[in-house]
């Protein structure tokens, strides 16, 4: 079977040890790969997949057109490379429309907000235009839905505000990762299916890995989805609403594929949410 990954992250080879680094000491997880591209290159080759998507956050509105152009860089390569990229965008930044337009026209599907690294409610009429604009643009908006594993306690993406936000803004493809919202998944499964939201699979069936530094004491801890329940999400959302995705570097891309094909859901299910979705989603 064909597999997409729809969510994973590299860094700059310059910096990749530190963000990685940095990420890893704040998330108590550990990485399974250096987090550079050619690290996720042999990931993809280990895990037979075919292609992945890198999903770029800007912390700073003035972060925003540089980590765009590395995009857009690596992007053009994708086609040799099979390491697709969105860009970014941030609540703060000024002329939003035009920056996104410049990056739709350098051939850019669609960008990454994280409304927790960027410290903004998702239903903030700062998000509200960014939404609008890419909408009318016909880029993609994925968000970091739901907690963070890096910030407990945390949350400006809870389906709630997602679903304000839906109802605040013109047609948009929205993709909500972490199958809706991170460990909010019953108030996801509540608001969000029907919505016409995308969810992506990335972070959230079965447990973390601990990071070796002693912060998780018990397995309780580090337990996310059931088969059970992750199966219901993606039959509440609609297979054709579902896309594969690991987080790599934060998810060992080999073992969520194995994992994946194992569940109790039909080739044909397998299919969309492998790659058949992200494939017609990238190509519209
Ligand atoms: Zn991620």
């Amino acid at each position: 079977m064909r597999i997409f990954d729809f969510h994973t992250h590299t860094f700059p080879d310059k910096i990749a040890a530190a963000a990685v680094g940095k990420l890893q000491a704040a998330s108590h997880t550990r990485p399974f790969s250096d987090g550079t591209v050619t690290g996720l290159q042999k990931s993809m080759a280990a895990a037979g997949i075919a292609a992945s998507l890198v999903l770029p956050v800007a912390t700073s509105a003035r972060q925003v057109e540089h980590v765009n152009d590395a995009s857009i860089r690596l992007n053009n390569q994708a086609g040799i490379t099979g390491v697709y990229s969105f860009g970014c965008m941030h609540p703060d930044y000024e002329n939003h429309a035009e920056e996104l337009r410049r990056i739709a026209a350098a051939g850019i599907r669609g960008i990454k907000l994280h409304p927790i690294y960027q410290g903004v409610n998702f239903d903030d009429p700062r998000y509200l235009r960014i939404l609008e604009t890419a909408g009318r643009l016909g880029l993609i908006v994925l968000i970091h839905a739901g907690l963070d594993v890096g910030f407990p306690g945390v949350v400006h993406a809870s389906p709630r505000m997602v679903l304000n936000a839906m109802k605040s803004v013109g047609p948009v493809t929205l993709v909500l990762a972490h199958m809706g919202g991170w460990r909010c998944w019953d108030e996801a499964l509540d608001l969000l299916p029907g919505t016409g939201a995308y969810i992506d699979t990335s972070f959230s069936l079965g447990s973390m890995t601990a990071g070796g530094d002693g912060y998780y004491k018990t397995p309780e801890e580090l337990a996310l989805l059931t088969e059970e329940k992750f199966v219901e999400i993606i039959r509440a959302f609609g297979s054709d609403h579902v896309l594969f995705g690991t987080d790599s570097p934060w998810g060992d891309q080999a073992a969520e594929v194995r994992r994946f094909l194992s569940l109790p859901l039909t080739d044909t299910e397998k299919q969309r949410i492998l790659a058949g979705n992200a494939e017609a989603l990238l190509q519209e």
